[in-house]
């Protein structure tokens, strides 16, 4: 069984080598679960990384659309059906002009350990497109949605593949998508999450990853004994994840100093109080403003162009809500050599090997996208839940069982890595754990 691992490894990078961040994602999950499958012989035997590394499905369509001045448009449109074995299929859509196949599978191939990890009955999938919503109408968006899901609705259901939102998909996008999908089937499902409350949605969805991330950084600061009051905190991106983590940690008594987008970062060291995080939310969310903004209004404040966050300033703790890759060994060393002592990644793979390495090595706490990011996903499922039982949860049940919930993908990726002899490595545990339960249910399943 020795070099299992390394013979799969070899064979995706031979087979896909262009797609970069899926080869990434995938080194990351095989190496760390090396330990567990090269050891027990019926992983091999039954070719379940072999297996698990293939999509069960990607589907792949043309999405044309017109403009406001009568232009036609043609995008591509993805979804990507990674894993069934615990449950129907759950993953966002991201509408990005940097989505390629690549960059869905592997969202869909952390997205099958992540919905694992929940503990909720939840296989894993991706989808998107390359159409970028910036600088668009909300005719023309809705336009780009009712097309994307006059093919997508063939391929989705409440009981088959359930999609959310993600970069470029909040609740606007949604919304279309919903009107859509309903109009096409004659069937009023909860398909997706994310919904409007008054159609389905439920409360604490739009703050579950950002409030997720910050109740796994907090289980983990508990082990050394730390809180999160008084600390600087810096926070990368400023949509939707950004702007609930912000809100969680100001509940939590610490000062949140920086917030991003792809042009540049500010830097408030008074701190993003309500107030301005009032602000922040009505400039990108209803004005689909740049953050640069900020400092118009608030004097207080600096902004660096073309500038991440991470060497800007000293903080105690960093949450990159923004997206993968945006933390790369130069910006992990800037951040220990400045006192960070916890990094939580409210993004899916906001950090490089690099960056992940100098983490391990220098021993702080690091929780990777996969675990402390969960937390959207997990509420996602709870959306599904009422739906199905067409009720609706008050703010404060779903805040408890959302906390529960992060309170056990701590547990359980502390208690993996322990097992397999890297305490506090909550890479290779909540890899471990996430993979094990997946890995399992495929082998009760039978070669299908
Ligand atoms: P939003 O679209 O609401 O916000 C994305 C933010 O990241 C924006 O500020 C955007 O800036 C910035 N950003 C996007 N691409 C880049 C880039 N290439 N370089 C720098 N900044 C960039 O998305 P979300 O907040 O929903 O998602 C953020 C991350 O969290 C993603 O990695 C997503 O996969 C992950 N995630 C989201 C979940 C959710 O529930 N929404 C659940 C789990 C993970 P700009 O406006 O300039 O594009």
């Amino acid at each position: 069984m020795k070099g299992y691992v390394k013979s799969v490894l070899e064979n995706l990078n031979k087979k896909y080598y262009w797609e970069k961040e899926f080869l990434q994602a995938a080194s990351e999950v095989l190496t760390s679960i090396k330990v567990l499958v090269e050891n027990d012989p019926k992983y091999q035997a039954q070719s379940i990384l072999e297996r698990v590394v293939e999509p069960e499905r990607t589907i792949i369509f043309r999405v044309p659309w017109m403009d406001d001045k009568g232009e036609f448009h043609v995008n591509t449109g993805y979804r990507v059906e990674f894993n069934s074995a615990i449950g129907p299929y759950k993953g966002g859509l991201r509408l990005h002009p940097t989505v390629t196949l690549g960059v869905l599978k592997f969202l869909g191939f952390e997205q099958v350990f992540k919905n694992s990890l929940t503990g909720l009955p939840m296989g894993g999938g991706k989808g998107g497109s390359d159409f970028d919503p910036k600088g668009k109408s909300d005719n023309e968006v809705m336009r780009f949605c009712q097309s994307f899901m006059s093919e997508l609705f063939r391929h989705i259901g409440a009981d088959t593949d359930v999609p959310a939102g993600d970069i470029g998909v909040g609740g606007r996008e949604i919304g279309f998508l919903f009107g859509q999908y309903k109009k096409l089937k004659n069937v009023y499902e909860g398909v997706l999450t994310g919904k409007s409350l008054n159609w389905g949605g439920s409360l604490i969805r739009p703050e579950a990853t950002g409030y997720g991330t910050v109740y796994f950084a907090e289980e983990m600061m508990k082990t050394k004994g730390e809180v999160f009051k008084n600390k600087k905190v810096l926070i990368s991106g400023s949509g939707n994840v950004a702007q609930y983590a912000v809100e969680k940690c100001n509940e939590y008594g610490a000062k949140v100093i920086t917030l991003s987008d792809s042009n540049g970062t500010i830097l408030d060291t008074d701190g993003i109080n309500a107030e301005k995080l009032q602000y922040v939310m009505d400039l990108k969310n209803c004005k689909r403003c740049r953050i640069k903004e900020y400092t118009g209004k608030y004097k207080s404040a600096k902004y660096f162009e073309g500038k991440k966050p991470w060497g800007i300033a000293k903080a105690d703790i960093a949450l990159p809500c923004a997206t993968q890759n945006e933390v790369d060994g130069k910006d992990a060393k800037a951040l220990v050599d400045n006192g960070c002592i916890c990094v939580a990644e409210g993004a899916n793979m906001p950090s490089t090997p690099e960056a992940i390495e100098v983490f391990l090595k220098k021993k702080i706490l690091y929780g990777p996208g996969k675990a402390a990011n969960a937390g959207g996903v997990a509420t996602s499922g709870l959306e599904m839940s009422q739906n199905s039982m067409r009720l609706a949860w008050t703010r404060e049940e779903v805040d408890n069982k959302l906390h529960a919930i992060m309170i056990n993908i701590h547990k359980a990726a502390k208690q993996a890595a322990e097992e397999f002899g890297t305490p506090g490595n909550y890479v290779n545990g909540a890899n471990i754990a996430g993979f094990r339960k997946v890995a399992d249910s495929m082998i009760d399943q039978g070669l299908v």
